[in-house]
């Protein structure tokens, strides 16, 4: 199956294309559609499995159909570690690097200074890439409000519970507008992820690859 059957915007298509993607892997042949027409995702997958660009392409979708009327953060993308923040973070910024407009992607983790993070999120960011403590550091700073964001994604959802961010994701959850779309992808669905997964999600998807 093509990329072009999934529903994404032309300049997505061609993104993908200088990126060097051929076809959809399984995650994202079941998940883009979905996504692209508002529903919740349940994504069992793991890494490698192109789990990212399955959550990145339809934001970045939508937040082409919604240049010019600038809101406040599309995409918040929840992940347990710095490591895949940056990961995560720099994969959706080089699908970016190929689109007709600017986008912001913004990466936030602790463990380092907050300062850097507070100034690289004045004046907006259209998709953050965080941890949840330090998200809610910068939160209690006023450097970014979340009350706007249209779509959330819960990427290892398992690991993020094994590091011990419940009650993180609970306190962020009530900051989020109840209205939204979740994206939530995990490698291996314990009983409290699954019980995380049916508190977020409304009549999810269920992608297993
Ligand atoms: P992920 O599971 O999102 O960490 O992706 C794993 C790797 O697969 C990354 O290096 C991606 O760049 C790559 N990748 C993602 N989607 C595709 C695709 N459709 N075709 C080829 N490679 C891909």
């Amino acid at each position: 199956m093509p990329f072009t059957t999934l529903g994404l915007a032309p300049a997505i298509l061609d993104a993908i294309a200088a990126i060097g993607y051929q076809a959809p892997t399984p995650i994202q042949a079941g998940a883009v559609p979905a996504a692209l027409a508002g529903r919740d995702v349940l994504g069992a997958a793991q890494t490698g499995s192109g789990k990212t660009a399955a959550f990145a392409l339809p934001m970045l979708h939508a937040l082409l159909a919604r240049q010019g009327t600038r809101r406040g953060l599309h995409g918040l993308v929840l992940v347990p570690t710095r490591e895949l923040a940056a990961q995560v973070g720099e994969a959706i910024r080089a699908l970016v690097q190929h689109l007709p407009s600017t986008i912001k992607v913004t990466i936030a983790f602790g463990g380092v200074s907050i300062n850097p993070q507070m100034m690289a999120l004045r004046g907006g960011t259209d998709i953050l890439v965080a941890t949840p403590g330090r998200l809610l550091d910068l939160v209690e700073h006023n450097a970014i409000k979340l009350d706007q964001t249209a779509t959330l994604v819960l990427d290892e959802a398992d690991k993020l519970l094994d590091m011990g961010f419940a009650d993180e994701i609970a306190r962020i959850l009530a900051l989020l507008p109840a209205q939204r779309q979740n994206l939530f992808f995990s490698a291996t669905f314990p009983p409290a992820v699954q019980a995380l997964a049916g508190n977020l999600l409304r009549e999810p998807l269920r992608v297993d690859v």
